[in-house]
């Protein structure tokens, strides 16, 4: 038997000072993870349990860290918006996964960005409208090289930033997440069977803002690199 048309190419994540890779399977992103930024989006943050959607993994634009890469603004939209993130990658799955045994499920960490249409999100907000349209958009996730957790730990605490030109927009701390990492593999584990090659987008700290084409991003995580991103 012959495939019809060329295999898709799987993503892979390289792996930070090595040359091996990480093959990507789904990407789940939690929604208002951080006090502040649920208060900027006008959400209280006391009244909410954790919720998620997904990205298409294809969706991933491989950033090597240091080095500035393109970032294509995407079409259909006239307000693009930021959102740094830590990423973790999973190694191992399961269902029920208990909180206490959540982060032996985690292969490593990286930044990521959650970039948004938040115009046609805003929109699909008002009219009680699924979210693929502002969060899928082609490379919407820029995301770095992983760092194993062998090497560096898990990190629970931690500056999270985004410069734009520049100029800091986005500054929090991991340890502000009000679902932690655990809770939130623990969650999604309840609604999926998770697996090896899955990432979770861990939410963003407030300062969410548009980016045009011409700016230079750079999202930072403390002991995680940073990714720029020169959006053309
Ligand atoms: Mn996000």
């Amino acid at each position: 038997m012959l495939s019809v048309i060329p295999n898709p190419a799987r993503i892979a994540l390289p792996i930070m000072g090595t040359s091996d890779f990480f093959p990507v399977r789904r990407v789940y992103c939690v929604g208002r993870n951080y006090a502040a930024h649920a208060r900027e989006m006008g959400k209280d943050p006391d009244r909410e349990p954790p919720f998620f959607f997904m990205k298409p993994a294809d969706a991933l634009q491989i950033a090597p860290g240091q080095a500035v890469i393109d970032h294509p603004y995407p079409p259909q939209t006239e307000n693009y918006h930021f959102e740094v993130e830590m990423v973790a990658a999973l190694a191992l799955g399961g269902r029920d996964i208990p909180e206490a045994s959540a982060l032996d499920h985690v292969y490593g960490y990286a930044v990521g960005l959650d970039m948004t249409r938040r115009d046609v999100q805003d929109e699909a907000k008002r009219l009680a409208r699924p979210w693929d349209l502002a969060k899928a958009a082609d490379a919407s996730a820029p995301i770095g090289p992983l760092y194993p957790a062998a090497s560096i730990g898990h990190p629970t605490h931690g500056a999270i930033t985004l410069d734009v030109d520049g100029t800091e927009r986005q500054r929090g701390d991991l340890s502000d997440m009000l679902w932690s990492l655990p809770e939130q593999i623990a969650h999604l584990s309840r609604y999926f069977e998770l697996y090896p090659g899955d990432l979770v987008f861990t939410g963003t700290p407030s300062g969410v803002g548009a980016v045009t084409r011409g700016q230079t991003m750079v999202a930072a995580i403390a002991g995680l690199g940073d990714i720029r991103l020169h959006v053309v």
